[in-house]
């Protein structure tokens, strides 16, 4: 019990720790490592009504003390990393490693935000080419929303919490925040942190709890815009209470690689190792299936394994370490049950395909059949399914063969095939010599089909924070 962090609500400007509390057993440690004030429909409403008077607050902000206060808290990200990699690794099993990672997209998002914050703004529009707008002017501004939900998933708390946040607060709006069940602390530390740096009170409140606190809050009135991402089911909830507000949806996804023959085999296989494992395969983008050419299939599933086999398994507070836990047991054992499936429905298991607790040991399956769960569905965790293909525009329809359409991998050399595949694929991103998953925080984000719309990144999220607003002058 010596290291649980106990976290609050922040509500209506104050912490408040007193009240029913959850507690999170970390997936490794199996021991509490926090403890959240959980909130009720009472907090709900006291958030709800707090918000609509603050709102008006901080649209009376400038840009310019926004965006100093995301710069200011760009660099106290990394002054803290070491602290919040910890976090994250107690909370979820995430190797520290990856968590340096994610707080350094923390810091990008921030600072990305921040310059984003200084760039909104409007146009004069040319009225007068039309002749009922002769001798008229009329221009536009973006003005905040007002309120911004922002629920956010386990898997990358404080980096998809900082996206939603910084990119609500540069537009000028209040923010409540209902963070992931699993990651309390973590979320709560990075609202702790905009408030150190001077985000003022008014910009943001923090609500623990589950579906019935996201759900109360999705279908409030108060609420202008809720930002979203989780898995599909969830998110569908959410749209159904939220009726007629804008939504901005990050869902799941079973990302594919394609590795074409004319590839830099050995590195495509290094590659796909490192991105379809780290965080125990738990991102929206990580390689889930891996389509490569069938001349250079035993090549690449040789080499893939024996890289797979290289990641260290261990303790996620290690530095060494490449794969810690999943977030708990019954996703490792989701993990292992599909992967169990699709080898008895003739695939090979060339490693892995154990778990142990919350760990699943990196997991290479050769050939699963198309309608395998390890390849239909969303893995979301430490294995990947290795296919042959013959032909190049078979293999992107194989590929756009899912209800889900995020981001591609590919890697080849021709530029054939890389405009084709980017007009073909029915995916959000696509990544050239890289694997799916790779992410710049200052490039557009986001899915298509079941894997969501909207795109986030601080740019795109501003249009979704704010309404154009118009000024009509007539006479002038
Ligand atoms: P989840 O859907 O279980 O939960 C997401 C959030 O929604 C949590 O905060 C949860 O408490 C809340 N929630 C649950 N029920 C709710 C309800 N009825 N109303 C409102 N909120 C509710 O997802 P998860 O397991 O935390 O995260 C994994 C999923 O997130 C995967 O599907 C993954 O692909 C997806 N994801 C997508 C992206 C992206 O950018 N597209 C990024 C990361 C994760």
């Amino acid at each position: 019990m010596d290291h649980t962090t106990v976290t609050g609500c922040l509500i209506a400007g104050q912490w408040v720790d007193d009240g029913p509390q959850d507690q999170r057993v970390g997936p490794w440690t199996r021991s509490v490592v926090s403890s959240a004030r959980q909130a009720g429909d009472h907090d709900v409403g006291t958030a709800l009504a707090y918000a609509r008077h603050a709102a008006r607050q901080v649209a009376r902000t400038s840009p310019a003390a926004r965006a100093e206060v995301l710069e200011r808290a760009a660099a106290e990200a990394l002054r803290r990393r070491d602290d919040l990699a910890r976090l994250l690794a107690l909370e979820l099993g995430k190797p520290v490693k990856d968590g340096r990672g994610e707080i350094d997209r923390v810091a990008d998002t921030f600072a990305v935000s921040a310059a984003e914050a200084r760039r909104i703004g409007g146009e004069v529009l040319p009225v007068a080419g039309w002749a009922r707008g002769v001798g008229n002017t009329a221009l536009t501004h973006r003005a905040p929303v007002g309120v911004a939900l922002a629920i956010t998933p386990f898997n990358a708390p404080a980096n998809l919490l900082a996206h939603k946040l910084a990119a609500s607060y540069a537009a000028g709006n209040t923010t409540i925040v209902k963070p992931p069940p699993q990651a309390p602390a973590a979320s709560a530390a990075i609202v702790a942190l905009l408030l150190d740096c001077g985000m003022p009170p008014e910009a943001v409140q923090l609500l623990h709890g589950g579906g019935a606190v996201g759900s109360a809050l999705s279908a409030a009135p108060e609420v202008g815009v809720i930002s979203f991402t989780g898995s599909p089911a969830t998110g569908h909830a959410v749209a159904r209470a939220a009726g007629a507000k804008r939504l901005v949806m990050e869902l799941g996804g079973n990302a594919a690689t394609i590795v074409c023959e004319d590839a830099d085999i050995p590195a495509a296989a290094r590659v796909c190792a490192v991105t379809g494992y780290s965080n125990s395969g738990q991102s929206c983008i990580s390689v889930q299936r891996v389509y490569v050419h069938r001349s250079a299939y035993r090549q690449f599933l040789d080499a893939f394994t024996a890289e797979v086999e290289k990641l260290t398994v261990g303790d996620p507070l290690d530095a060494g370490t490449d794969i810690g836990s999943m977030v708990d047991d019954t996703a490792a054992e989701r993990v292992v049950e599909w992967t169990r499936q699709a080898a008895e429905a003739g695939a090979t298991i060339t490693t892995g395909g154990r778990r142990d607790g919350a760990t699943v040991t990196p997991t290479v399956v050769a050939s699963p059949p198309p309608d395998a769960r390890l390849i239909r569905d969303e893995v979301f965790g430490a294995a990947v399914g290795v296919i042959a293909y013959d032909d190049f525009d078979t293999v992107l329809q194989t590929c756009n063969d899912s209800r889900y359409g995020l981001q591609a991998g590919l890697f080849t050399q021709d530029i054939r095939r890389i405009v084709t595949a980017w007009r073909e694929l029915e995916v959000g991103g696509l990544v050239v010599n890289g694997s799916s998953n790779f992410r710049l925080d200052h490039v557009p984000f986001g899915g298509v089909k079941d894997s969501g719309f909207g795109r986030e990144s601080p740019r795109w999220m501003i249009d979704d924070y704010t309404v154009v607003k118009t000024l009509l002058l007539r006479g002038i």
